[in-house]
């Protein structure tokens, strides 16, 4: 099959849907995005790429950090304890629901969720000196490209805004669910969130998931190969906040999405693929990029049921 005529196909059929969502704007720096970006990258096992439209430029990838968080916590961290404190179940909810929070006593439902993440982070702290920089440091690693950095302006408006997050740490830390200073933890998860990295760089960051914990860029394993499945199974459960369903309905892949209009899906054993079109639905998932990764599981009988 000829996958880059197959992405133009969906880059053509995926824009008639811009125009259907609403670019994020609860995040000041977010908003001023072009609503008309469409980007898509595809990561092979074996290393062949292909790529349409925007999907050399750089955005702001939010929620699909906590992919990277949770990966590197799953090697560093103590794994009885961070399950412990974070739970492994779909939230059902907004992915920064704090009703949800109260009722299970400060323990996050899932590490992708805005909650789960801030445990996360907060387990790297404790265990890492320079836990920001580290975090950097592995998603340079992992796309093999040390260009990627922060985005300053996207940390700062989180911060600023960043009220409910705050009343999320702050809830979590009143329960003894966190270990370290609100402002050294909700610091690192703002930085978190705002890396920038194109459709390409993910695909390729994202291949030890389609490869039993494999990086072939760093040529080594990142993971375990039961880690690498164990955080596949967490994405197709937990990876588009409260409309996880929808999407395993319509797609048939695990995926992680962010509030910046990124979704990167995995193909296990085959191949990554990152699309990137900034208006999201009403769930905070893109709608475009929903849309292209429908179409691509159609198009090319992918899908792992
Ligand atoms: N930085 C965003 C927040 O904390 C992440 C949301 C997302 O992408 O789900 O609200």
């Amino acid at each position: 099959m000829n996958l880059s005529s197959v992405l133009e196909e969906i880059e053509s059929d995926a824009r008639q849907y811009i125009g259907r969502g609403m670019v994020a704007d609860y995040i000041p720096a977010l908003a001023r995005v072009p609503a008309d970006k469409f980007g898509m990258a595809v990561h092979t096992a074996k290393g062949q790429t292909f790529n349409v439209g925007d999907s050399a430029e750089a955005f702001s990838i939010q929620s699909i950090s906590k992919v990277f968080s949770l990966m590197l916590a799953m090697r560093i961290a103590d794994d009885e304890r961070l399950w412990n404190r974070v739970g492994r179940e779909p939230s059902g909810n907004a992915f920064n629901s704090l009703v949800q929070l109260e009722h299970e006593k400060g323990i996050p439902r899932n590490p992708f969720i805005n909650a789960g993440a801030i445990v996360v982070i907060d387990a790297l702290i404790s265990v890492l000196d320079e836990a920001k920089d580290c975090f950097l440091d592995y998603a340079r690693r992992l796309s093999g490209d040390s260009s990627i950095g922060f985005d300053e302006d996207v940390a700062r408006s989180e911060y600023e805004h960043g009220y409910i997050n705050f009343a999320l740490a702050n809830f979590m830390k009143a329960h003894d669910n966190i270990e370290n200073s609100l402002d050294l933890v909700l610091d690192a998860y703002f930085h978190h969130c705002s890396l920038a990295m194109s459709c390409e760089q993910l695909a390729r960051a994202f291949l030890p998931l389609a490869n039993d914990g494999f990086s072939p860029v760093i040529a080594d394993s990142v993971l375990t190969d039961r880690q690498s499945r164990q955080i596949n199974s967490l994405m197709l459960t937990c990876g588009l906040y409260d409309a996880v369903g929808r999407f395993a309905y319509r797609v048939g892949l695990p995926a992680k999405s962010g509030v910046g209009g990124g979704i990167v899906a995995i193909v296990p054993n085959e191949m990554t693929i990152a699309v990137w079109a900034p208006e999201l639905d009403e769930n905070g998932n893109s709608v475009v990029g929903t849309r292209a990764l429908e179409l691509f599981a159609q198009i090319t009988g992918r899908s792992i049921f």
